[in-house]
């Protein structure tokens, strides 16, 4: 009898393991599996890479006529942005993605969001480091907050502004101002978050995700804001484009990344800078 009951037990547990086993290769399979695109309307998607000279501005225009914006370039170039805008008859910006905070990319940022609507507005959060860098470690390792996500410098640090400081402090209070129901449409990017623009046009985030970069991971000169940029990729039927702010080739090999945007980072960046390092 004793006999019988342990060999019961065994089936009992064997059963569970192979339960357990088919659930987790359901599962892997089932959340690996990205939700299919929408297939592709026909009509134009346009990219437009604006002239701001120093950093960057890029115009997507989806087949149905939403607008992106990544990024609105340096301090004192709105203008350029917004003649271009309306070059290509854009009255409202469905999606602002500032990529990171550095002045050459949301510079404008604060002069754009008060001279056209813009219904959202993506970011990472991270905030800039000050000139205290122990202290703005801190801040860009923990650096998100729901609200005002600003957070100030912790640790007793003392707080200098920068012109980047004050280019992120301007965009941060244009939001504030200018797009309506901030606190639902000021949105922290997150791997995996979806916008559909319309007409087969798909925005995927991939980047950044937590934790984020700190400077102690960076070598030869990285730095947290550029590491920690929003990466994005537009999808329009076959045409796929990865938007990486400043991410660094560098911080793509050290783990944060998922594989992916890793495979896809190597693609890019070989063909487009230096060799991708191999340590
Ligand atoms: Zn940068």
């Amino acid at each position: 009898m004793a006999q019988n009951r342990r060999g019961c037990g065994c089936a009992v547990v064997v059963a569970i393991l192979f339960l357990a086993i088919i659930f987790a290769l359901w599962y892997f399979i089932f959340r690996s599996r990205e939700a299919p695109l929408p297939p592709p309307s026909g009509n134009e998607l346009q990219v437009h890479v604006l002239d701001v000279g120093q950093g960057d501005s890029i115009l997507i225009i989806s087949p149905e006529g939403k607008a992106v914006l990544v990024d609105a370039g340096d301090t004192g170039r709105g203008r350029a942005v917004v003649e271009a805008l309306r070059r290509h008859n854009v009255a409202e910006i469905d999606l602002l993605i500032a990529t990171h905070a550095h002045a050459d990319h949301i510079g404008a940022a604060d002069e754009v969001i008060r001279a056209v609507s813009v219904r959202r507005v993506l970011d990472s959060g991270v905030r800039p480091p000050t000139r205290d860098d122990s202290a703005a470690n801190q801040n860009n390792a923990n650096g998100r907050n729901a609200n005002g996500r600003a957070r100030a410098t912790r640790g007793g640090g003392r707080e200098v502004t920068l012109p980047t400081t004050r280019a992120y402090e301007d965009y941060l209070t244009a939001v504030r101002e200018r797009v309506a129901n901030a606190d639902e449409n000021y949105i922290n990017a997150e791997p995996g978050q979806r916008f559909d623009l319309g007409g087969g046009a798909v925005i995927t985030v991939l980047a950044p995700m937590e934790p984020y970069f700190t400077r102690d991971q960076l070598r030869s000169g990285g730095n947290e804001p550029n590491a920690n940029s929003v990466v994005v990729r537009l999808e329009y039927g076959r045409f796929s484009m990865l938007l990486t702010g400043d991410a660094e080739a560098h911080a793509c090999w050290t783990g944060n990344y998922p594989t992916q945007i890793t495979r896809e980072a190597e693609t890019q960046w070989s063909r487009e800078h230096e060799p991708v390092p191999t340590d």
